[in-house]
């Protein structure tokens, strides 16, 4: 009974930004789950890839390549996808890019270029797969959020400003589309070592630092959000609406 709440056998799922990091952990997981799952991102050899390994671990795997900045790519992918491989019935808005340097001097360039990947792309997204999912009075959307969702570093601000708003358009989704039997929700990731925290990994000092900053002493390991996706895509999170769930070792909850 409690693994069948879980089981998401015959649901398909649509992960951008899924090559790499933690798209891919999450692709994996979902896929595990019993989920068909659809590998998406801008590189099409890579998403033809990571989509090929994934059936060679007996996952049943497509890929569809798109930019999610660029809204006439997003409706055409859309369509191609329900077409190709079925309803969608489970969105996870991963996709995301970091551009780091202090506000003072920040390029408004650098300041677009992470507000369009990061923000307005789960705008359009989700609700190109929202105008899919509506009719079918079903649908679970999960946008990748961040603990910067709550807190920010010197030198994070455009990528703090859109991850809050990931957080509150993630609210404004579920308060207009709840009725239509979606979920949407968010998970918030503290600190996972991925290719977007390279540099920071690389640094003994905020290596040393996020260790000590995070309760659980250590950072994440990008299978730790596997558990928390799997929930908020299955039957098991019906009734959770609006919510981030923050998946960071409990850094949130102290100074
Ligand atoms: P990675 O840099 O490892 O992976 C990012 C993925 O997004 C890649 O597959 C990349 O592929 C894809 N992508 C980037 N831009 C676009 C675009 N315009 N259109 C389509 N796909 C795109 O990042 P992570 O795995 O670390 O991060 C994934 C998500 O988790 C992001 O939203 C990030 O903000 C969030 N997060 C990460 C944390 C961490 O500590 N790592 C902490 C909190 C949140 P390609 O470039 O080929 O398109």
């Amino acid at each position: 009974m409690s693994a069948a709440l879980f089981d998401l056998s015959g649901r398909t799922a649509l992960i951008t930004g899924s090559t790499r990091g933690i798209g891919k952990a999450l692709a994996r997981g979902l896929g595990a789950a019993g989920a068909r799952v659809i590998i998406s991102a801008r590189d099409r050899e890579q998403t033809s890839a990571v989509a090929a390994s994934l059936r060679d671990e007996g996952i049943l795997a497509h890929d569809c390549p798109f930019d999610v900045t660029d809204t006439e790519q997003v409706v055409r992918a859309v369509a191609t996808c329900e077409a190709g491989f079925g309803p969608i019935d489970i969105l996870v808005n991963n996709a995301g890019i970091q551009r780091r340097g202090p506000l003072l001097d920040l390029d408004p360039a650098d300041w677009r270029a992470v507000m369009s990947t990061n923000l307005d792309a789960v705008f359009a997204v989700s609700r190109e797969v929202a105008r899919a999912m509506i009719p079918r009075g079903r649908g679970k959307i999960i946008s990748i959020a961040s603990l910067m969702s709550e807190v920010a570093r010197p030198g994070t601000a455009p990528y703090a400003a859109a991850k809050g708003g990931v957080k509150m358009l993630t609210r404004a989704m579920c308060v207009e589309w709840a009725v239509h039997g979606l979920q949407v929700n968010a998970i918030g990731p503290g600190y996972f070592a991925t290719e977007l925290t390279a540099a920071l990994v690389a640094d003994p000092a905020f290596d040393a630092w996020i260790r000590g900053r995070t309760p659980a002493g250590r950072w994440g390991r990008v299978e730790d959000l596997v558990g928390a996706a799997v929930f908020l895509a299955s039957g098991a999170s019906d009734f959770v609406n609006g919510q981030t769930l923050y998946v960071d070792g409990g850094v949130l909850a102290g100074l």
